[in-house]
């Protein structure tokens, strides 16, 4: 159910679809303008593939209505700067994409297909259509332009992007449930596990230490046996953003590693600023001051926390982190809770 609603899609914005065109002949111009107003389209217009370009990551069109022949830069070489400009995009969402989900990878393949360009060219040029599609232009008009069919091919067009559009919000939501702990908002152990991995090889390339810290609520089960599992989850959330308030800082990670269980990747720290860091979490969680009684060391809720340090080399692997950072915590909770352990 919560899967449902959260990738249902919001209501596109209400804000009139934009077309940006690009024609060196001002009448030609004149004329679209007035074509596309009065379709309720907002018109950019510009008087060469130059100009194009240069507005195109301003005007952020729903659609580029190119001229072929143009000064300075022409149509052709203009539509394979634009899709340069649009895989330049694609490669960056790709190296921040997190998940390896098809997917998501199939989603993001469509992402560069959703500003449509559509080429004018002339009636009788058959070449400067062949080029256009050569060049990766998505339809085209000749001309002398004809308004029907101009109007309908960007209706359909436009209904065309606005279905990438649904896709990439669906594709956002999804990849949100994905990563994210629905109930503390926190990195959930799925992205902990890809952001560990990660951070284990760039660690190992760089040769610097990764630290990790495993905590855990004291006597969970007795807060929840006293006070209810609604109580549980609110008390959950409040560690949770407690830990997200002091530990997530620079490139460092909170995550909610398991039931009462939260964890802290930090790339580039040595043991000294893990336990400090461990020291603030502790600190701000007492400070929270949640009543627990069922606690047997401390009238408010506290966390033992187990620290651990590892430059990663390419023998050892991410879990012998998490081992040693478990057995410090072990350790925590054996000598009593409410304490920090490093490895
Ligand atoms: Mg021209």
């Amino acid at each position: 159910m919560q899967l449902m609603s959260a990738i249902s899609l919001s209501p596109l914005s209400s804000q009139p679809p934009v077309i940006l065109v690009a024609d060196d002949d001002k009448s030609v111009r004149r004329l679209l303008r007035r074509i596309m107003e009065r379709e309720g389209y907002g018109v950019v217009e510009v008087c060469d593939g130059q100009q194009c370009l240069d507005a195109y990551e301003t005007v952020k069109p729903d659609i580029v209505l190119l001229d072929a022949m143009m000064p300075v830069m022409d149509g052709f070489t203009c539509c394979k700067q634009l899709l340069q400009v649009a895989r330049n995009n694609l490669l960056s969402a790709l190296t921040n994409f997190n998940t390896d989900s098809a997917l998501g990878n199939t989603v993001i393949a469509k992402l560069w297909e959703r500003t449509p360009i559509l080429m004018i060219t002339n009636l009788d040029d058959e070449d400067s259509v062949n080029r256009a599609f050569d060049v990766g232009a998505t339809d085209y008009v000749t001309k002398p332009i004809q308004l029907t069919v101009l109007r309908l091919r960007l209706r359909q067009l436009l209904k065309q992007a606005q279905v990438y559009k649904q896709l990439e919000a669906a594709n956002q939501a999804l990849q949100q449930l994905a990563t994210v702990d629905s109930l503390t908002d926190l990195a959930n152990r799925r992205r902990f596990d890809d952001y560990l991995h990660t951070q284990w090889i760039n660690s190992a390339q760089e040769e610097s230490p990764l630290s990790l810290i495993l905590c855990d609520i004291d006597f969970f089960k007795f807060y929840n046996d006293q006070y209810g599992h609604p109580a549980g989850d609110i008390c959950l959330q409040k560690v949770g953003h407690a830990l997200k308030r002091h530990a997530q800082k620079n490139q460092d990670l909170v995550a909610r590693y398991g039931g009462e269980e939260f964890a802290v990747i930090m790339p580039n720290t040595h043991i000294a600023g893990a336990v400090h860091v461990a020291q603030m979490i502790q600190a701000g969680v007492r400070d929270l001051r949640i009543t627990h009684q069922g606690s047997a060391i401390n009238q408010y809720v506290t966390l033992s926390l187990g620290v651990a340090t590892m430059v990663p080399t390419w023998d050892s692997s991410p879990s012998d982190l998490i081992v040693k950072a478990d057995q410090a915590l072990y350790q925590a909770k054996a000598a009593g809770r409410d304490r920090i352990v490093s490895d």
